[in-house]
């Protein structure tokens, strides 16, 4: 029997989880706009409550469409299954209610996109699941943060806002040490650039929102089980090590295996907490997805182009972009993202708060926006906007000093995006 060849990454991104559907015959999986779904009978109703058979019962647990990017997702990251969620903070919502208990420890990299410092810090604070700040630039940070009470550790593959690159093979052996998965945010480097699951992490969550969906339309996020994780160890995590009551109980690591992690996140987490992606929202998502290696390639070529050129102003006072040969994190970037550095960079304006404000009320083709992972070239000033909320003290800590532009470089013409630039920099200036 001739071996079934492995689809590459460009296949898979246009292909996985995907079929034309079988009833209709429709080429491109269907919107399907259904909150409910008909039982074959009483039995077959049963079942399906009680998780003896997989299938479709009401769309804040599943959906058809939403399953199809779930499998694509999984199929691109290289994890075993996957829960598509409303948003990126859901996503990271779900993830940790099904390993965290009150008075348990998320250790977690300082640099992180701020929507989730203010989340891990505040909302999760009054869950009673406590932060502790590591930093990404000295792993020694990492190891001496852990204690008994440590469920996981929390960073992101490359860190907004700052650019950098994070090394996660290093923060793995520290998680696997500790005997606590490794959660990983991949949003802004997506799977076509790094999966995090090569480098040892145990779960990957994404804001779909941004490069995954690519065309700033929809909000989504997603979980991804690796598969790796021990989840027997008893007391540990109880909702995947103890009987649950309202499944006859059943202990979901031994039903599901190397899938455990996503039923929870789906049958408990996302079952009580309701944060559902919409169907629509989920069709926009796979769309996008399907250019995603186009996409990232031209992302990460204008970036560099911008980069290297502001490299070259006087009016610019540094620049951080992992894809420029003389950055700090260029060794890593070449280990961990080699296709590309990704889209979203910093630099420093001179003349600090006000210059900065400047620049992004002069720019025409760039949108002064919150968000990135657009086909649009964005940006913005995070001190007075993204990060306003992070104590001063940490804002320079997160990558937001006063003096910080983070760019999403999109997808027109290089000379265009440069220009633009030029113009709003000008015009600061006057
Ligand atoms: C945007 C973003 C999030 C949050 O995602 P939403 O979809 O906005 O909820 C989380 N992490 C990173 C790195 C992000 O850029």
């Amino acid at each position: 029997m001739a071996n079934e060849r492995m689809p590459g990454f460009d296949t898979l991104a246009i292909h996985a989880g995907a079929q034309p559907d079988p009833t209709t015959h429709a080429r491109i999986t269907p919107i399907y706009q259904t909150t409910a779904y008909t039982f074959d009978s009483a039995d077959h109703a049963a079942s399906l409550f009680g998780l003896q058979a997989f299938g479709n019962i009401y769309t804040r647990i599943m959906n058809p469409t939403q399953n199809v990017l779930e499998e694509r997702v999984a199929a691109l990251e290289g994890g075993t299954a996957a829960l598509a969620v409303a948003s990126g903070h859901a996503a990271q919502l779900i993830t940790f209610h099904a390993l965290m208990q009150p008075g348990d420890e998320i250790v977690a990299a300082r640099k992180l996109y701020g929507g989730s410092i203010n989340q891990l810090s505040q909302s999760f604070k009054s869950f009673g699941w406590n932060v502790v700040w590591a930093d990404t630039d000295d792993i020694a940070t990492f190891q001496n943060a852990v204690t008994p009470r440590t469920k996981a550790i929390f960073i992101e593959s490359i860190a907004n806002p700052g650019g950098i690159v994070t090394d996660i093979e290093a923060i793995a052996n520290v998680a696997k040490r500790a005997g606590v998965p490794l959660v990983v945010d991949n949003t802004l480097a997506t799977p076509y650039l790094c999966r995090p699951f090569d480098h040892g992490a145990d779960i990957v969550v994404h804001s779909l929102t941004k490069f995954m969906g690519g065309h700033g339309n929809s909000m989504g996020g997603v979980i991804v089980d690796g598969g790796s994780f021990d989840w027997s160890r008893e007391g540990r995590y109880p909702m995947l090590s103890e009987p649950r009551p309202e499944y006859h109980g059943v202990v979901l690591h031994e039903a599901f295996g190397n899938f455990a992690f996503a039923i929870a996140c789906r049958v408990l987490g996302l079952r009580d907490l309701g944060p559902a992606i919409s169907p629509f929202n989920a069709f926009l998502i796979l769309t996008g997805i399907e250019t995603l290696p186009l996409r990232m390639q031209r992302h990460c070529d204008n970036a560099l182009a911008v980069a290297e050129w502001l490299s070259d102003r006087p009016d610019v006072t540094w620049v951080s972009y992992a894809g420029l040969p003389g950055d700090r994190y260029h060794g890593l970037a070449r280990k961990y993202v080699p296709k590309g550095a990704g889209a979203v960079l910093t630099f420093g304006v001179r003349g600090g708060y006000e210059a900065g404000v400047a620049v992004v009320e002069n720019v025409k083709l760039f949108s002064h926006l919150a968000n990135i992972g657009d086909t649009r070239s964005l940006i913005i000033h995070p001190a007075s906007t993204t990060h306003r909320q992070v104590p001063d003290q940490h804002k320079a800590a997160a990558g937001a000093g006063p003096d910080v532009i983070r760019l999403s470089v999109g997808l027109e013409d290089k000379a265009d995006i440069i220009a633009d630039l030029e113009q709003a920099f000008a015009a600061a200036a006057a």
